[in-house]
């Protein structure tokens, strides 16, 4: 049995794997995709230290580090199933989809998450091309361009306000007949001069030259009509939905389905810890994520040096 299982090979499960092995005991990680999100991302330019680098490079150096330590790599594995120790002091097991089995003294939860997509024509083709999900991330990218944001609920308002300050012009696009942010956000939205709002819009297709977006088609609900809106980027903020599903009736989830965490990155079971988007954490980025997996990881050795010995 490993002292401490890592699940998920993403940045926050990389950085527990590493805290973990450096003090000496047994770690494992297993992750459907090592590298996670960063494998999907195409500029990083807000890791601290590194002024800029490429997703499938940050990825590798991510690995790397973790082979540079006597850490068991268990990549492809997917994990179906928590069987948390009946017992305190005992085995936590995790159940994987190919069958085997993995059991742990201590777990840490690191699945992370994935962006809502809108499934319509152009959206996958013109990814990382002029669409985006992260106005964190790639805001500044469009500094002094037209951006559409997809979505009326708090991120998209809260993206709107924050491109707003960076782009030349937003138009934010919901689909039902009003905004569902929060009263405060609508508000601050509404006075700024570069925002425009469109409601009952249905975003229909992403429209490029072959190279990048030059724009959008919404249907309006109310007249049936299309049409077409020019610009150069589209911000999709219609969720972001943690990968806990296989943990459902184990671990306490909110209704969104991130894992509830404590300020040591422990989950509501003794001896769980979680880490990274899949988390409740505010703030989806690389570098937190990376910050709270060494939080995790150093929870679960302090869990395991006051542990009975056996
Ligand atoms: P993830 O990176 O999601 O990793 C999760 C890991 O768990 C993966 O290895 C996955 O395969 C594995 N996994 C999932 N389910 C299971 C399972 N059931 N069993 C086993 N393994 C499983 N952040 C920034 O800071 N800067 C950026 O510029 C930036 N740009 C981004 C661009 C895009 C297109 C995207 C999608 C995200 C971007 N982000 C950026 C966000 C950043 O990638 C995430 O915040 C970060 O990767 C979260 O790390 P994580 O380890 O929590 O989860």
């Amino acid at each position: 049995a490993f002292d401490v299982l890592v699940v998920g090979g993403g940045p926050a499960g990389a950085a527990a794997a590493i805290y973990a092995a450096r003090k000496g005991i047994r770690t494992g990680v297993a992750a459907e995709r090592f590298g996670g999100q960063v494998l999907d991302t195409m500029a990083i330019e807000n890791f601290i230290s590194v002024t800029e680098t490429e997703g499938p490079k940050l990825a590798r150096a991510l690995e790397n580090h973790v082979r540079e330590y006597d850490v068991d790599i268990m990549n492809l594995q997917r994990a179906a199933q928590l069987i948390p120790a009946s017992s305190e002091g005992g085995l936590h097991e995790i159940k994987l989809e190919n069958g085997g089995s993995l059991k742990a003294k201590t777990l840490i939860l690191a699945t992370g998450a994935r962006w809502r997509e809108m499934n319509v024509p152009g959206e996958q083709e013109y990814r990382g091309r002029g669409v985006a999900y992260c106005p964190h991330c790639d805001g500044p990218l469009f500094k002094g361009k037209r951006v559409a944001v997809i979505g009326g609920g708090n991120s998209g308002v809260e993206a709107a306000i924050d491109l707003a300050g960076i782009v030349a012009q937003v138009t934010l696009l919901e689909f039902d007949s009003q905004l569902r942010a929060d009263a405060v956000l609508q508000k601050k939205l509404h006075s700024l001069p570069n925002v425009t709002v469109i409601t009952s819009a249905l975003t229909s297709e992403v429209i490029g030259d072959g190279q990048k977006v030059t724009g959008l088609t919404y249907k309006d609900r109310n007249s049936s009509e299309f049409h077409e809106l020019e610009l150069e980027g589209i911000f999709v903020q219609i969720g972001l939905l943690p990968n806990s599903d296989w943990l459902k009736g184990t671990v306490e989830l909110t209704s969104r389905g991130e894992i509830i965490v404590d300020a040591r990155g422990e989950t509501s079971l003794p001896g769980i810890f979680a880490a990274g988007d899949v988390t409740t954490v505010p703030y989806k980025q690389i570098v937190i994520a990376v910050g709270e997996g060494a939080k995790a990881s150093l929870s679960a050795f302090d869990h395991l040096i006051r542990s009975s010995v056996e």
